[in-house]
């Protein structure tokens, strides 16, 4: 589990935000080495890396780099997916807040690899402060002529326009994205045909998420040997964790991917309330959730789904021993509800039954058929949606069914929630 910080090796530093502290420490050394290399021989690397998104599907970064067309004339871009918005997520904020640069010139060199003089980030529209940061950064990196024309004397042209989305969830969706910002209502397109080949006014885009792209320096810098020694074979490299929940330490953990919940929880510094965990979620509220069973778990790409789950957004919420499920599903299913786009109607319709089922059952109104309600909307929900939002919304209703049925039936029996007694103790 052990692991010497590197995406997070200037957090805590001095200004690690502006770039001559940036520059002190490695800062745009990656990017001096990757224009001296040939751009296929960057995405060659990229891919014997194995790096795989961070945005939570762990698409191959190299493959998809691989994916942007040659041939076709049309100009080709790089759009940063900092919409950060799943529920427990916060790694892309701190990256960006405190090593902007990082993303920077992962960027730069991702242009280069494909083929592309322009790049977008898109930020979630909440975080200003992000959105300033990352804004005040490219400036600097302008100025020092890493952005414009014949960057540091290489002949290759690069700029990067920073946007400022609506506070969407939705426009996380890569399609949504792009429709956001070519200034329409952010809505998911039908997928294929994929960015790589039809994206940002349909020209061949790589949509990438902040981590993945601060990655790359690091592997131009280390090799690939380097970063694939780190976590599993298939599944790679540093990875940031997002902790919540009921440990004494919340906060943004890198470890190698592959962790498990339990070392993460040492690290943390225990449960909070010297209770065991219940249920937690290993990406956020969009994967399936764990229980106690499984905290020694590998938490990547593979292992996550092997275990019935997902790694995601390695945003790990964590619930102890006096939380109720059902109310905390009913949270996220609020939320989805609230997310929804509207598109579709297993999505629009199924997330708004789920919320009316889940007001039912902590009011102490709800009945054996409502455990078959939520079953029966998720089956239909799943595999029919449109995009990933309502497959996502299933997840924590379905497993949780699975996990605690008894404590769903508790709820219709007791008439209400026995946990209600602790939330008022607790305040
Ligand atoms: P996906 O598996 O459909 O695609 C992943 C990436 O690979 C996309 O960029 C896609 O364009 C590319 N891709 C896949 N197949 C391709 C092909 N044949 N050719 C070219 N490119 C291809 O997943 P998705 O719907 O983009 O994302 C779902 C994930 O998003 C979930 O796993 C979830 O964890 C994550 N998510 C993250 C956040 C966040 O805040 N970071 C929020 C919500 C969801
Ligand atoms: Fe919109 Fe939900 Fe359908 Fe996705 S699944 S297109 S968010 S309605």
């Amino acid at each position: 589990m052990s692991l010497s910080p590197v995406l997070t090796k200037r957090f805590g530093t001095q200004q690690p935000w502006k770039l001559d502290n940036y520059e002190r420490l490695d800062g745009y050394a990656g990017l001096r080495k990757a224009l001296a290399m040939a751009p296929a021989d960057l995405v060659t690397l990229v891919k014997d890396s194995n790096l795989r998104g961070r945005g939570g599907a762990g698409f191959p970064t190299g493959m998809k780099w691989s994916f942007i067309p040659k041939d076709n004339p049309k100009p080709k871009y790089v759009v940063v997916n900092a919409d950060e918005g799943e529920p427990g997520t916060c790694r892309d904020l701190p990256l960006m807040m405190n090593d902007p640069h990082s993303m920077i010139e992962g960027i730069i060199i991702a242009c280069f690899a494909v083929g592309a003089n322009r790049a977008f980030v898109y930020i979630r529209g909440e975080a200003i402060h992000a959105i300033r940061r990352v804004t005040a950064a490219v400036n600097e990196a302008r100025v020092k002529g890493y952005l414009g024309t014949n960057i540091l004397g290489s002949g290759f042209d690069c700029d990067i326009v920073v946007h400022g989305g609506a506070g969407a969830y939705i426009c996380g969706e890569e399609t949504a994205l792009l429709d956001s910002l070519e200034g329409r209502r952010g809505q998911p397109r039908l997928k294929p045909p994929f960015p790589a080949t039809n994206g940002l006014y349909d020209s061949p885009t790589v949509v990438n998420n902040v981590g993945t792209l601060a990655s790359v320096p690091y592997i131009v810098l280390g090799g690939a040997d380097w970063f694939k020694a780190m976590g599993p074979a298939g599944s790679p490299g540093p990875c940031i964790y997002s902790l919540s929940g009921r440990v004494a330490n919340p906060g943004q953990y890198e470890a190698p991917m592959g962790t498990t919940l339990r070392e993460l929880i040492e690290l943390a510094g225990g449960m909070s309330r010297g209770k065991d965990v219940k249920f937690w979620t290993p990406g956020g509220s969009s994967t399936p959730l764990f229980t106690e069973a499984h905290l020694d778990t590998p938490l990547d790409f593979d292992e996550a789904v092997k275990a019935g789950s997902m790694n995601g957004t390695s945003a790990v919420m964590i619930f102890d021993e006096g939380d109720c499920v059902v109310r905390a599903v009913k949270k996220w299913s609020e939320f989805y509800r609230h997310e929804s786009c509207g598109k579709c109607t297993p999505c629009r319709e199924g997330t708004y039954w789920y919320v009316g089922i889940y007001d039912r059952l902590e009011a102490g109104r709800g009945t054996d058929e409502d455990l078959e309600t939520l079953l029966d909307l998720s089956d239909n929900i799943l595999g029919r949606s449109f995009c990933a939002l309502g497959d996502g919304a299933t997840s924590p209703v379905s497993s949780s069914i699975k996990f605690f049925k008894d404590e769903y039936i508790a709820h219709i029996e007791n008439q209400g929630c026995p946990y209600a007694g602790n939330r008022a103790l607790a305040g």
